[in-house]
């Protein structure tokens, strides 16, 4: 693979960050993942939007503007021969002595490298996953896309260990998002029910799509707090993400969603946004 750091465009075994970089030394840095369809980046500008929020909240400079980042992650996919994955970015704040306080001049460090992966046709999508609840143990400024994720990478490894497909979090008795997305449920009257924008959840990006495409549909959306035993018993339940798009829930601990087939709001939606994003992409 070849991966891009700062400016260069390198062999992945000759790419070199330094150990004093403070993403390392204490997860000062910030990320985005983009999908790639047919070799083309979808939503790559509200990518790039939450990528200056995220710059912003951490008081951390951008390393090259949003025209050069584009240039960058298209010829990352063409160098790759790219066709469907993700493009990973990573921002930190660059190499400095070790010191709690920011560095008055250190220059971020900015990472790049792509993944391939079926998104399109994920073998998942099919049977939907089961869910296991876990405390939410993470920060207060989960809005902030920081590469601190260890909270996250233990939920998903227990929710495996557990023979599940993944985590929700739970906090003061409400679900407040998957491990690394979003989480939903369709209620009995169809409505669509996932928690409101505050610093409690990231603020995804193909949520919003989703959310957009359910009100073109005319399905009612709710947004607000949902608890594990309303999802027990709710119609549907899903995630969303930029590496899933959306993927049905079909269980959460030991209670079956629905049927425990993905439902048919969830399928609905998972295709708009398919077709959607194929047509964004001139597809
Ligand atoms: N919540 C969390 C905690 C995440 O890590 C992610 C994906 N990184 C999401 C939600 C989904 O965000 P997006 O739709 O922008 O990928």
């Amino acid at each position: 693979r070849t991966v891009y750091v700062n400016g260069a465009f390198l062999a992945e075994d000759d790419a070199k960050i330094s150990v004093f970089d403070r993403g390392f030394l204490f997860a000062d840095g910030v990320y985005e993942v983009t999908t790639v369809l047919k070799g083309k980046l979808v939503d790559f500008e509200p990518h790039m939007a939450r990528l200056t929020r995220s710059l912003n909240a951490l008081q951390m400079a951008r390393p090259v503007g949003e025209a050069e980042l584009r240039d960058i992650h298209e010829k990352l996919v063409a160098l790759n021969e790219l066709d469907e994955g993700i493009v990973y970015l990573q921002v930190t704040r660059g190499i400095a002595d070790r010191d709690f306080a920011y560095p008055a001049d250190a220059a971020p460090s900015l990472v790049m490298f792509t993944q391939a992966r079926p998104v399109v046709d994920n073998p998942k999508v099919e049977k939907g996953i089961a869910v296991m609840t876990v405390p939410d143990i993470r920060w207060r400024r989960r809005d902030i896309k920081t590469v601190g994720l260890l909270p996250a990478s233990m939920a998903k490894q227990a929710a495996l260990e557990a023979g599940y497909g993944d985590a929700w979090f739970v906090e003061d008795g409400l679900i407040t998002e998957g491990s690394s997305n979003n989480a939903f449920i369709v209620n009995a009257d169809g409505a669509v029910i996932t928690r409101q924008l505050t610093s409690d959840i990231l603020h995804g990006i193909t949520r919003d799509a989703i959310l957009r495409l359910a009100r073109e549909d005319n399905i009612t959306i709710i947004e607000r707090p949902f608890t594990p035993g309303e999802a027990e018993n709710a119609k549907e339940a899903f995630i969303t993400s930029a590496s899933t798009f959306l993927m049905p829930v079909v269980a959460i601990n030991h209670s079956t969603i629905g049927d425990g087939k993905p439902g048919p709001i969830s399928r609905k939606l998972r295709q708009h946004y398919v077709d959607a994003a194929f047509a964004s992409i001139g597809e």
